[in-house]
């Protein structure tokens, strides 16, 4: 249901269903202006919704949650079981060597500095500059890190971190697989080989590429192997609460425990602790059951997906994208066609302020886009996105419908532009007059406990 449906943009291509059920497909929100609309999330990138399947799997599993690893019970040997198999899962899903680990943690920020942490005394990290803070800020701070200047797409940053790695100075390059700026993919295998004849390992940052693309640690030739992903499942489908870190287990194992406490000890005396090794050893404290069960159930949903449908689908809905929003006189879009890309576009619209843009999509459309330097300040300074940029990001339950109405309400903004005024209110860009209920009312009261 929506009240503002604009004319599909391109009524020529043929129309893209989404690729999986999503939970909230049919949301409808309200608008700033009255109406109402099924929301559209162009937000993927950041959170993607859950999986219709992810979410049953929770039903299904949450009645037989109980304490995992320690517990007596029936019920905690079956939660206990459930977490084990969800680590299996995870690493089948990554294609992961007989002797790897899966670490469950909660995102990939967190599973990024749980590796940085480990990295062994005096050994040198190489970083390009358009990586995500995520994937930046934990290897500047926590091992010896050099930072190069990205190039002009992805192919030349490869390039010049190939160049830097011949050096042979470093022990680790740390890369994202794909982009949350532009969507570019790097060629893993051709650095992971580059790495790895430098004497150095390779770390992938897994959260923009997994959703999009099937990812092996294992290569055929061990030269292009991977060394460890890191994942977030709440970019996966999975959003409750879990990430991981999979990968080669010495640097691990030799590491001090990411967290100090229960489950992490093998014994503890008056003087001394003896800590496990294994995901144990970084796994301290309750972990996150139902999370890694989430996490998993989206790994095996992908996992089963026919060949190439994923990259079909999300190809074709980038390609409309960029097409429908290219077509747009007053746009521009930012390295619209790299060799290998994943949805994620971003664009400006030169002379207003892409957080204007955002908030008039959200208030008058429905559409939920993200706007700002997408945690990745450099990169972002680097493409000319001092003032930012917006971002529109598909995924499995993104359709074209979705893609178009964006592009038809972009369109409608430069032509007969937004129907209320915009301004900062509250610290935040926003209509200067809004119908919509707030925020925090809109799901009506808080359940009364029982
Ligand atoms: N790396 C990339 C490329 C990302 O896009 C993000 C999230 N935007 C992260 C890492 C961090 O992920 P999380 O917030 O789930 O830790």
């Amino acid at each position: 249901m929506t009240t503002s449906t604009l004319s599909p943009s391109r009524p020529s291509r043929p129309a893209l269903a989404p690729l999986l059920p999503v939970v909230g497909a049919d949301t409808v929100v309200p608008l700033a202006t009255g109406g109402r609309a099924t929301y559209v999330n162009l937000d993927n990138a950041a959170s993607a919704p859950a999986l219709a399947v992810v979410a049953a799997r929770v039903a299904q599993v949450l009645p037989h949650y109980a304490s995992v690893h320690r517990g007596a019970g029936y019920l905690s040997r079956v939660s206990t079981a459930l977490f084990e198999q969800a680590r299996a899962q995870v690493a089948g899903f990554l294609g992961a060597r007989g002797d790897d680990l899966v670490v469950f943690t909660r995102s990939t920020t967190d599973a990024l500095d749980l590796l940085a942490r480990a990295v062994p005394d005096g050994a040198r990290v190489l970083v390009a500059d358009v990586e995500h803070h995520a994937n930046l800020l934990s290897w500047q701070r926590s091992a010896r890190t050099t930072v190069v200047r990205g190039g002009s797409d992805a192919e030349e940053t490869a390039s010049l971190l190939e160049a830097e790695l011949a050096t042979g100075r470093y022990a680790l390059l740390a890369v994202a697989g794909a982009s949350n700026v532009t969507g570019e993919v790097l060629p893993l295998r051709r650095l992971a080989r580059a790495a790895h004849a430098a004497g150095a390992r390779i770390a992938v940052d897994g959260a923009q590429l997994l959703p999009h693309r099937r990812v092996s640690l294992a290569a055929d030739d061990p030269a292009d192997d991977l060394d460890w992903i890191a994942l977030s499942g709440h970019k996966l489908y999975a959003p409750f609460g879990a990430g991981a870190l999979v990968g080669r287990r010495d640097w691990l194992d030799a590491a001090e425990p990411y967290l100090a406490g229960g489950g992490a000890t093998l014994d503890v005396s008056h003087d001394a602790v003896r800590w496990a090794d294994g995901p144990d050893r970084h796994e301290a404290g309750s972990p996150n059951v139902v999370g890694a069960v989430a996490l998993a159930q989206a790994c095996a949903t992908l996992a089963a997906l026919p060949t190439a449908a994923l990259e079909s689908h999300e190809a074709a809905l980038r390609d409309r994208l960029v097409e429908g929003l290219g077509a747009l006189e007053g746009v521009e879009v930012v390295r619209p066609h790299p060799a290998d890309a994943v949805g994620v576009v971003t664009f400006t619209v030169p002379g207003r302020p892409v957080s204007e843009v955002a908030a008039y999509l959200s208030a008058e459309h429905g559409i939920g886009v993200r706007d700002g330097r997408f945690c990745a300040h450099r990169f972002a300074d680097s493409l000319g996105l001092v003032e930012g940029g917006l971002r529109a990001s598909t995924g499995v339950g993104t359709s074209s419908d979705d893609v178009d109405r964006l592009v038809a309400a972009v369109g409608r903004f430069l032509t007969t532009g937004p129907e209320l005024q915009y301004g900062v209110v509250d610290g935040h860009w926003g209509p200067l007059t809004d119908a919509r209920p707030a925020p925090e009312t809109f799901l009506g009261p808080v359940p009364e406990p029982r």
